[in-house]
Order: structure tokens, then sequence, then C-alpha cells
């Protein structure tokens, strides 16, 4: 776009009674039509001694950045001034944050990590990248309208086949092209995996990132592990490429945290199963065409995959955030479900269920550091730039405190999970699931907790736009209102804390006396 180059003479010439022209760095802007950003009411920025001059300091203590790129207010900018360099740049998209601990320590110059190669380092570039201009739009759209994310996104994601790296290194990798080529499935590790749940939460947007096809994350490992052949061979690809969506359905309104409490029953009526009951909370349910449900026969608990048809109902349940989650309440009434599509032996299901937690804990976890990160980079922005009796609120100590506890705590979580991360890099999937199971409740636990005291401090560092939907503070606020969802999905905080301890108990050797 080509602008009028104007001198501050000319600038101030316009300035006339009723003038409502301001300069934002070097960027002079009509604000005339800046109504709409301020509607019904009078804006600061058109107070005696901002409007003609540069009103850099008081913009950004009203706006976000971003609010000067929509397309909308592109029309406003109506010259440069002559001689002045832009100090304030919009970030390229993709590009590294240079705040401070804004990125972890092997994104940051100058710093080194043990785990991560020049591979991880495309990726994630590339990731970054993509995220950016395809899925952050998206996000902030689905977030606000509820609508689930559509199917052109999905395609997209399915192109770049980041549905199937979001279930981790293995074999269903094999054969894909990656992020166009830039790693091969053989060379996927669960770093690669890492950047993908912590770029994806980035955005300030909870509920979408379940709604990201979480579901599909969560449900689809057991088919593959436990599944027929026959079953894998049509579900995983559908699933994969983004044509069908699954969703995990073990939860009921009387078993949760004790999913050995299930009242779902599944009745054997020939090559068939009759299941009836409900289940509730279950993430994509709401568009899911397949559900990984966990069932009470009379052999035990079993997990059968279940296609909806005739007698599958499902409808929304509103919760604290974006209805673009799909959470669902699920009723099956005498739905047939082949006795082929059981997920490993019949009355064998809790080993299903508790085998598929690992990988959905540590998921999870990966995701809540991402936008717990952000959270400390919105902080020391804002604690920066914002000005409160005369000087930035970062002169004030509590304030310095309280972005101390949140940098300890980001860190803290971000090396606990890398080191987890080797672990699972390292282990076959037995023992994985045999020696990690505690120490990923334990981290996940740990995780939720500091995202809630840093989403309560981001709060009081905000103030009132902590609390406005939109706005400066909007990440604060979705971040405050959401960050309870990683405390209790997968794994409840305590019931986690409480695993930790009993898997560490059954491993004390018998001569661990004082
Ligand atoms: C938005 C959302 C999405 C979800 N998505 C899915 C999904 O896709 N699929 C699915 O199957 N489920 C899903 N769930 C369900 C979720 O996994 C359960 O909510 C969770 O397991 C906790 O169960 P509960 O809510 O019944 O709590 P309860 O089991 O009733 O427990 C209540 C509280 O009691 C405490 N508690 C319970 N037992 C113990 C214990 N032994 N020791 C110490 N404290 C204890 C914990 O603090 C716990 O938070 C979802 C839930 C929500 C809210």
């Amino acid at each position: 776009m080509l602008f009028k180059t104007l001198t501050f003479e000319e600038v101030k010439k316009h300035n006339k009674d009723g003038d409502l022209w301001i300069v934002i760095d070097s960027k002079v802007f009509d604000l005339s039509k800046f109504a709409d950003l301020h509607p019904g009411g009078p804006n600061v920025l058109y107070a005696e001694g901002v409007a003609g001059k540069d009103a850099t300091e008081t913009f950004f203590g009203l706006h976000r950045h971003e609010v000067l790129l929509r397309p909308q207010y592109a029309r406003l900018q109506i010259g440069v001034i002559e001689g002045e360099v832009e100090t304030v740049k919009v970030p390229a998209p993709g590009s590294l944050s240079k705040v401070p601990y804004a990125e972890p320590s092997w994104l940051s110059e100058g710093f080194f990590s043990p785990y991560y190669s020049n591979n991880h380092r495309k990726f994630q570039k590339a990731i970054r990248n993509f995220f950016e201009e395809v899925v952050r739009p998206e996000a902030i759209k689905c977030e606000e309208n509820g609508k689930r994310i559509s199917q052109e996104v999905v395609d997209k994601m399915s192109n770049l086949e980041i549905i199937a790296m979001r279930l981790g290194p293995g074999k269903h990798l094999r054969g894909r092209t990656l992020m166009e080529g830039i790693v091969r499935p053989e060379e996927f590790d669960y770093f690669h995996e890492l950047i993908l749940n912590t770029e994806l939460a980035r955005f300030g947007t909870r509920g979408f990132v379940d709604g990201m096809l979480n579901g599909a994350v969560i449900g689809l490992p057991p088919i593959w592990n436990y599944g027929s052949k026959e079953l894998q061979a049509k579900v995983v690809p559908e699933v994969l490429s983004g044509k069908k969506y699954l969703a995990l359905a073990i939860s009921e309104a009387f078993a949760g945290s004790d999913v050995s409490g299930l009242q779902t029953t599944a009745v054997r009526d020939g090559d068939h199963w009759v299941v009836t009951g409900t289940k509730k909370w279950i993430t994509n349910g709401t568009f899911a065409d397949y559900f990984t449900t966990g069932c009470k026969t009379e052999k035990g608990l079993t997990v059968l995959l279940i296609e909806r048809g005739e007698g599958v109902s499902t409808k929304p349940i509103k919760t604290a955030y974006s209805s673009t989650a799909g959470t669902a309440y699920i009723t099956f009434d005498k739905v047939r479900v082949p006795v082929g599509n059981t997920l490993g032996e019949i009355g064998n299901g809790l080993s299903v269920i508790l085998s598929n937690f690992n990988h959905e804990r540590w998921m999870v976890t990966g995701c809540s550091v991402g936008a717990q990160r952000v959270i400390v980079e919105e902080c020391l922005k804002w604690a920066n730039q914002r000005i409160v009796f005369g000087k930035p609120l970062n002169s004030q100590a509590v304030i310095r405190n309280k972005l101390g506890k949140m940098i300890t705590r980001i860190e803290a979580c971000q090396n606990w999970l890398e080191i987890v991360t080797h672990q699972m890099n390292n282990m076959t999937y037995n023992e994985m699931s045999s020696k990690m199971a505690g120490q990923i409740g334990l981290l996940k636990q740990f995780v939720s907790r500091c995202g809630r005291e840093t989403a309560e401090d981001a709060t009081q560092i905000f103030g009132g736009r902590a609390l406005t939907v939109t706005g400066m503070g909007k990440l604060v606020e979705n971040y405050h209102r959401t960050s309870g969802f990683d405390a209790i999905l997968a794994g409840a905080e305590d019931v986690l804390g409480d695993l930790g301890v009993r898997q560490a108990m059954k491993r004390m050797p018998k001569d661990a006396l004082l």
C-alpha cells in the first residue's frame, strides 16, 4: 500500500478543533473514521494533547497492536511522518518472540537444550507459520461463534498430516509426507509432537484446543492398539484424513474419576452387542461419527467402537469454554454394535482405558504449558507498557514478585515436561505404561496447578481488562476462565496426585527402611 508522507507541520495543520488525527509511531491515522473502534463514546485518543501528536503510548494503553492490522482499519492510515522510523514493528507470522521467557529455552537466542535437533527447529517454524496463518483465524472465529472447526481447515491440517502427527510417533506415520517432508516418519518423535501441542494452544482459545479434534487424539489409540485389522483398515484412514470424526466416550454422570463404575451396558445378542446408557462431557461428541465407548458387560468392562446411527443421539452441554469443543451428552438407546467392533478382550476394558491415559495426560500437559507461556509473555509486556501512578506497572515490587513466580512456574513445568518426553522417546510402549503413569499423573497435576496460579496472578496484573472478553486482556480472560479445564479433563488433579504416590509406593524396595 502506498501512503502519503507528511511532515509534522502538515499533520499539525490538519489538527484543527474537532479534527481527529493521531500519529502512532510514525504512522498518521485519521481518527474521524475510527468511531467503530469506540462505538458510542468519547475517545481518549481524541483528547487535547493526543490528537495530532505521537499517540503511541496512549494507543497501546488502550488497544492491542493487532487492532491496526485488521483489514477494516487499513483505511485509517493516511500517511507516514517524514524521516521517522517505525519502532513498533509487527512481528512477522511465525517469528519467535524476543520477550524473555516468552519462548522455551531451546527457542531463545543464545540458549541451549540437549533434547532438540535442527529438525525440531525447522519443524517448529513451519508449524508456527501454519498455525498462525491458517489455524489462528479459525480458532478465534470458532471460539467466538461456538461452531466446530471447519472442514476446510481440517482438510488443510490433514494434507500436512497434522492429525496423524498429533497421535505421536509410530507405524501410522509410515508412508506419509509430514509437513511437506520437513520431517521423515521414522524421524518423528515425541518432541515433534510436543511442539504441535504447545503451538496449538497459543491463541487464547481453550475451547478450540479441544475442538481441534482432540476426540480423535484420545479416541483412536484404542482402535489401533486393540481393534481388529478390518476395523483398523476402515476407521484409521477415515479419521486421520479428517473425513470422519471420533470421540472417546468413557465418563458418565455417575462414573468420572471412578471409571470402574460405568453403567452403560452392552448385552450380547448373536453377532451384536446391544448398548444402552448415557455418556457425559464427551469432547467432539456433538459432531463425532464414531465413539470409542466404555461399557459394562456380563464379563466386566469392555470397550466398543460405536458408529453414529440408529439409537445414538448427542446434544451439546454448555460449559465455561466455547462450544466449539463439541462437548456432548450422549444417549445410546438399544444401539446394535457388531461384535467385530470390540476393542481388546471382553472384560479387559479397564486396561484398554488405562493404557490410553498416559498419552492423553501428557498431551493435555503440553497444551497447558503452551498456553501458560503465552500468558507469561502477555503479563511481561503489559507490566512494561501499562502506566499506573505515573510509572510502569513493573516498577511495583508486588508485580515483579508475581512475574517472578510465573516465570519460575513455567520454566519448572517446561523442564519437567521435557525430561518426561525424553523418557517417552526412549521407552517402549509397555515400559512407558508401567513406569511413567505415576510420573505423568504428578506432572499433569503440577502443570495444571501452576496454570491456575498463573491465571490468578495474571488477572491481578491485568486488572479489569482480565475480566473483559475482548480487548487488551482477552487472552488472560480466556485463560483465567478455562485453566481449570486442565485440572479436570483426562483425570482430576487430586486423583492424579494420588495415583503418582500410589505408583511410587508400589515400587518401594522392601529393604528401604530408615
Ligand atoms: C469439558 C469436559 C470435557 C470432557 N471430555 C471427556 C471426554 O472426551 N471423554 C470422557 O470420557 N470424559 C470426558 N470428560 C470427563 C472428565 O474426564 C471427568 O470430568 C473427570 O474424569 C472427573 O470426573 P468427575 O467430573 O465425575 O469428577 P468426580 O469423579 O465426581 O470427582 C470430583 C472431584 O473429587 C475429587 N476426587 C474424586 N476421586 C478422588 C480420589 N480418589 N482421590 C482424591 N480426590 C478425588 C477430585 O478432586 C475430583 O475433581 C470431560 C469433562 C469435561 C468437563
